[in-house]
């Protein structure tokens, strides 16, 4: 037994997405069934379906973005109950007892049976994982988090990839006061960065293309703003930043970015476009710097996340659009036209 739910759906690079439908599993003992509400659309959606990442399972069904209001629990869930507000990012399981696992970075499971993506995945019995471009889904209460109530479904969507994308390194490498914080790209990621980086304390400066965006990235808490297309910017911002996050999901000059670092300063890269990045060498060893990444984040931060979100009142600057909106989305995602996270609203699917 399972339900029909409708979803939007890929079936192959070059096709639109598409409604249809698909199967949930009901409701085991440990799983919390939810209806979606809003379902955020991240860069790595595209790059999934169009098979820039390798070829994907079709057919596809997007979203690790989801919110949500509990309609069923299984026997034996504790957290969650009927009516709560919920939220899914972008794993649904993982092997649980690795070393990784075990202090809550599942995102770096290392188990046998590894970290279980929210779609283009499978679930415990093989069958496929199908994401939040959809009406319901059914997921283990430990890889649910609780949306904080002061956070409106819609804008909390988002911040279950892009908020966690950038809270993490930004915790990790100690943002805060005194820190200068360079983000690069002001998309979906670097929107959140820039209010989170800001909210932290740090000093926050946007390198976008351009200066096209330059009135809302300093409303949103950035303190520069210089354009990346403007070659001065390389000269003017030499040696300043301790900490640059990178969320361009092209490719990026390593050289250029690398030189802005401050000694013993560290680009970190979050964009994963499609093709292999040269890192000239000269640039990180001549000043001791770093080059790192890092991945989404595990479940406790994740819920740290929402919950420091709630405390100082960040959310994302959204569009919420209809359904069948997605494939126009992805385009316009395509030309860096997002101000600055599409939301679908599901009860437009
Ligand atoms: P997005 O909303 O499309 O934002 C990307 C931004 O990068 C654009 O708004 C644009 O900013 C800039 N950009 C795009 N193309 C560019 C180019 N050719 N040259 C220079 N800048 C360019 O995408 P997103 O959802 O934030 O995702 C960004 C990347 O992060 C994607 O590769 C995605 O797969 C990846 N991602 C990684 C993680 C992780 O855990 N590491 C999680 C989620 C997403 P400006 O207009 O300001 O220049
Ligand atoms: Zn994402
Ligand atoms: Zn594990």
């Amino acid at each position: 037994m399972s339900t029909t739910v409708s979803a939007y759906v890929a079936e192959s690079a070059t096709a639109p997405l598409f409604k249809s439908t698909i199967e949930r599993r009901d409701v085991g003992p440990h799983d919390v069934a939810f209806d979606i509400k809003f379902s955020g659309i991240c860069h790595s959606d595209l790059h999934t379906v169009k098979a820039e990442w390798g070829e994907p399972n079709y057919p596809v069904v997007p979203g690790h973005e989801i919110a949500g209001v509990v309609t069923e629990v299984g026997s034996e869930v504790t957290k969650y109950k009927v009516g709560d507000h919920v939220g899914v990012g972008c794993f649904i399981d993982s092997c649980r007892e690795c070393d990784n696992c075990q202090a809550g970075l599942q995102q770096y499971c290392t188990g046998e049976y590894g970290m279980h993506g929210t779609y283009n995945s499978t679930e415990r019995d093989g069958s496929p994982t199908y994401g939040g471009y959809s009406t319901a889904i059914v997921v283990d209460e430990n890889y649910v988090l609780r949306i904080p109530d002061s956070i409106p479904l819609d804008k909390a969507a988002p911040l279950l990839c892009a908020g966690i994308t950038l809270y993490s390194p930004l915790r990790h490498w100690n943002a805060g006061p005194g820190k200068k914080v360079a983000i690069v790209g002001l998309g979906g990621l670097g929107h959140m960065g820039v209010k989170l980086a800001h909210a932290m304390g740090a000093q926050v400066t946007v390198l976008s293309q351009s200066l096209k965006k330059m009135e809302d990235g300093l409303r949103l808490g950035a303190d520069e703003y210089y354009a990346t297309g403007d070659p001065d910017t390389f000269t003017k911002l030499a040696g300043k930043f301790d900490l640059i996050l990178n969320t361009v999901s092209a490719n990026i000059n390593m050289a250029d970015y690398l030189n802005l670092l401050a000694v013993d300063g560290t680009l970190v890269e979050l964009g994963i476009p499609e093709h292999p990045m040269p890192v000239p060498v000269f640039p990180l060893a001549g000043g001791r710097r770093s080059l790192s990444g890092s991945m989404i984040g595990g479940i406790p931060e994740t819920q740290e996340m929402l919950d420091f979100c709630a405390e100082h009142g960040v959310t994302p600057e959204i569009e919420v659009i209809e359904a069948s909106y997605v494939n126009e989305a992805y385009e316009r995602m395509l030309s860096s036209d997002v101000r600055y996270r599409f939301v679908i609203d599901i009860a437009t699917l």
